[in-house]
């Protein structure tokens, strides 16, 4: 951390902010301005108090970090891209992966048929949700420990390896043992306990962005699971809340170029909840892979109409298709091996 002192400072002054940086445990080393005093303090950030108190000194301009405050998860620690293994989808590694399947697992026929279908165009990665996070109580809450049991069957059955959400803390080992990969939901994305429960866990997690996180909450909130051990963590931007209403959400095409520049760690997107809208599908999911994202999730239903969650946004598996074919070239372009058939 760096302490900019206030123009004018009287040398007491300064040595009393040095003084205090000592007690809590760091080296002060001082550079004093013309106009300006900075004391740059030496230690360990994680191990010791924090000095951003000192901006109560009438003396202290602002305490400032002068490395990323997320250090498990950057580039500056990890150079080399972390590579994400969810069963046998490789995710980081070169290859485009893809996760598709519908919002909500709703039954055994549906789920079945669906996993079927989008194995068959090319889904690396299954996704349903059992535990579902609805803005209404009265609206569809999902199948439960029931869900899971019939995505795992799906998975098993079609060879998908298989993502679901996990809304509480109480559920992360009932999920655990039934999928691949943890998904952290828009809606907990700054819940740290669920955070850290869910990276305990020991599993690969997909972790969304937050519909009114920063950058640099998203990317803070990664760090909190990277603390527990794991770092197989997917970061994934799925849209943030503007003022935009002709789309769900805004489609944060910015967060992923630098969630790729300032970490190791993959990034998806998720055009299916960003637009909200199967009309401009294909240029957000572009898009997304202009900017650098290892891979997308789409929602998928057999018969959207019928959904029980996210009807508007589900593409029936013939529109599917379509769109795969008609992403393949982008994918290639933008330098991801593309091995969905
Ligand atoms: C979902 O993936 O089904 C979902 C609820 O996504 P989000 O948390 O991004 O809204
Ligand atoms: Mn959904």
């Amino acid at each position: 951390m760096i302490i900019i002192m206030k123009p004018g400072t009287s040398p007491d002054q300064i040595d009393q902010i040095e003084d205090e940086v000592r007690r809590l445990g760091y080296e002060p080393h001082t550079i004093r301005g013309a106009v300006r005093t900075v004391v740059a303090c030496v230690g360990d950030e994680t191990s010791h108090a924090s000095l951003e108190a000192l901006t109560s000194f009438g003396t202290v301009d602002r305490v400032m970090p002068v490395q990323r405050r997320y250090k498990l998860i950057s580039r500056e620690t990890h150079p080399e891209p972390t590579v994400v293994q969810v069963g046998t989808a490789r995710i980081g590694g070169g290859d485009f992966q893809l996760i598709a399947g519908p919002c909500s697992v709703e039954s055994r026929e549906q789920i079945l048929e669906t996993a079927e279908q989008v194995k068959a165009q090319g889904a690396t990665i299954l996704r349903g949700g059992a535990f579902k996070p609805r803005t209404s109580p009265y609206d569809f809450q999902g199948l439960g420990p029931a869900g899971l049991v019939l995505l795992r069957e799906a998975g098993d059955r079609y060879g998908l390896p298989v993502v679901t959400e996990v809304l509480r803390e109480s559920d992360v080992d009932l999920v655990a043992e039934h999928a691949d990969m943890l998904q952290i939901g828009a809606r907990n994305s700054m819940n740290y306990a669920l955070l850290e429960r869910v990276a305990s866990a020991g599993k690969p997690i997909l972790y969304k962005r937050g519909l009114s996180a920063t950058i640099d909450e998203w990317l803070l909130g990664a760090e909190y699971m990277a603390k527990t051990g794991n770092r197989q963590i997917v970061l994934c931007e799925r849209g943030i809340r503007t003022y935009e209403t002709a789309t769900r959400n805004t489609l944060d095409v910015s967060a992923i170029a630098v969630a790729k520049l300032e970490t190791s760690l993959p990034v998806f997107a998720d055009p299916s909840h960003a637009g909200g809208r199967l009309d401009i599908l294909q240029p957000l999911a572009r898009a997304s892979l202009g900017a650098g994202a290892d891979g997308l999730a789409v929602e998928v239903h057999r018969n959207p109409p019928e959904a029980l969650s996210d009807a508007a946004q589900q593409m029936t598996p013939a529109a599917f298709s379509t769109f795969i074919q008609r992403l393949r070239p982008f994918i290639s372009i933008c330098g991801l091996a593309c091995k969905t058939s």
